[in-house]
């Protein structure tokens, strides 16, 4: 294993958007690629966020696309506990450094207090200039300030952060980007309630699980010049940095939300969420493959530089590096995630097929052996793009037909033809494995032709023009079911013509 360490830092606020599976992706895919470890860390630590179930989530959804963390909680490894409400000690030491230090300091302002300053500046901020009129240890004297420790319910440790500093990162991905520190605020970074705030425990994790590269979303840069901060103060060298251009909407205009996915009638999470009062769609449910929206996501942010678009996960790792991710947002185009997941359905194994769709296949129409359904897949695949559709387009490999192109049957069936049909349906149920052959032998022998018998046995069939095989699927259904489908039918389309007369 080389030294590169990196790791994938979700909060379990609630189900993992598929903004963070890209994340995750990227972490994994630059892990392999450098033959170094993936790390899966809970950040926990915003008791008023945390949504139970959400760590099971992230768990279920990296195992279902197959990103296993090398280390993380569940999965060991010797730089833990992975998941921070564990590390809460930790991070307190790391506050009382700071403080020792004078690069922090205690705060006492009630969040009432805070938001009066709100409303007389909506452009508040608790810096180095307003620092000096609040209620903190720098304004106050030294017995005030422990008079404040001993009674105050509202004790914050904040970042001192001093102004007129230029600090500079140097992102793999956006080259060096300035922010000057009189821009930013003193963070608070440990609450209250004796947790750290993202930021504290985020950088001290960082630097104690040694981690590399870290490789996470756009939305976290600006943070980033506090996180420069920290590093400094704590006397550790700042890991790499890489931020991911943002998931846009369809129309390419603002961030993809989780709201999305019920506005555009598409999932924006990898496995189907019950919350409280919520239920958010997942790929998996829609009939999604995880190798495809694996590959569909792979190339939002990042353009491998050459044509090719069908990536299994070890080419993935083969061709990925930081420098071919993209500085603008990718443009999430649901249309291109079906493309690839039929790519990637037309390549699966017809048995892999049937097992996904079997559960579904029985709760609707009772029990199907796997060597059927494996030939409905077989039959099915090349015609869909999520696996649904297979069960759905080919429902009458499951059921009797219940409605019928009746406008084709208006043009196509002629009542003088009847026999014929009852011909047919004889030929059928006589050797269904030779039926292709002695059905248009016979159509030949009388005269018939075929584009005027073979559309209405279709019909018969299957309901409608589309679809697969003709004689294949009735080798599939057998010749008795098919042979009493089509006399089933005749009869109906009789009337269907005589009415439309
Ligand atoms: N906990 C942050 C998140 O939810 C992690 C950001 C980071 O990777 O530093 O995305």
């Amino acid at each position: 294993m080389s030294s590169v360490r990196v790791r994938f830092a979700p909060s379990p606020t609630g189900p993992l958007h598929i903004g963070g599976v890209r994340t995750a992706l990227y972490n994994y895919l630059f892990a392999r690629k450098h033959k170094g470890t993936f790390i899966l860390r809970i950040e926990d630590t915003d008791q008023v966020r945390y949504v139970p179930g959400a760590e099971e989530y992230i768990v279920e959804s990296l195992g279902w696309f197959g990103l296993i963390p090398d280390e993380g909680p569940g999965f060991g490894g010797t730089y833990g506990p992975y998941r921070q409400s564990e590390r809460k000690e930790l991070y307190q030491s790391y506050a009382s450094k700071l403080l020792e230090s004078g690069h922090a300091y205690y705060s006492f302002d009630t969040p009432e207090e805070l938001d009066q300053q709100r409303e007389k500046d909506p452009t508040f901020k608790y810096d180095s200039h307003s620092r000096k009129i609040l209620k903190n240890s720098l304004s106050l004297s030294p017995q005030e300030t422990s008079d404040m420790l001993e009674t105050s319910q509202h004790i914050a440790v904040r970042l001192k952060v001093e102004p007129g500093e230029k600090i500079e990162i140097h992102d793999q991905i956006r080259g060096t980007v300035i922010f000057d520190s009189t821009e930013l605020d003193d963070k608070v970074i440990l609450k209250a309630d004796g947790m750290p705030t993202y930021h504290l425990a985020n950088i001290v994790d960082d630097a104690l699980m040694q981690i590399t590269h870290v490789i996470r979303g756009e939305e976290w840069l600006s943070s980033t010049a506090h996180h420069m901060l920290l590093y400094r103060y704590l006397g550790y060298t700042p890991p790499a940095f890489a931020h991911l251009p943002l998931i846009l909407k369809p129309s390419g205009q603002g961030k993809l939300s989780k709201r999305d996915g019920a506005t555009f009638g598409f999932p924006v999470f990898p496995l189907t969420w019950h919350g409280e009062g919520e239920i958010f769609d997942g790929f998996r449910e829609a009939g999604f493959l995880p190798e495809a929206v694996l590959n569909f996501l792979s190339l939002l942010g990042w353009n491998p530089g050459t044509e090719q678009e069908l990536f299994s996960l070890s080419d993935l790792i083969n061709a990925f590096s930081l420098d071919k991710i993209v500085k603008s947002g990718a443009r999430f185009d649901f249309e291109k995630a079906k493309w690839f997941n039929q790519q990637y359905i037309i390549q699966t194994p017809d048995e892999v097929l049937a097992k996904i769709i079997s559960a579904k296949v029985e709760k609707l129409y009772g029990f199907y052996s796997m060597e059927y359904l494996s030939g409905v897949c077989k039959h099915m695949k090349e015609r869909v793009h999520v696996v649904d559709e297979i069960i759905s387009s080919g429902r009458f490999f499951f059921e009797e037909v219940s409605s019928y192109d009746n406008e084709t049957i208006i043009k196509k069936y002629k009542i003088e033809n009847r026999v014929f049909f009852e011909k047919i349906a004889l030929l059928i149920a006589q050797d269904v494995l030779t039926a292709e052959e002695n059905v248009k032998s016979y159509i030949l022998q009388e005269s018939l032709k075929m584009g005027e018998i073979l559309p209405v046995i279709r019909i018969a069939i299957s309901g409608s023009m589309q679809g697969p095989d003709l004689f294949q699927s009735m080798q599939l259904l057998g010749g008795e079911k098919s042979s009493n489908r089509i006399i089933s039918a005749i009869k109906k389309f009789d009337a269907v013509v005589a009415s439309a007369k």
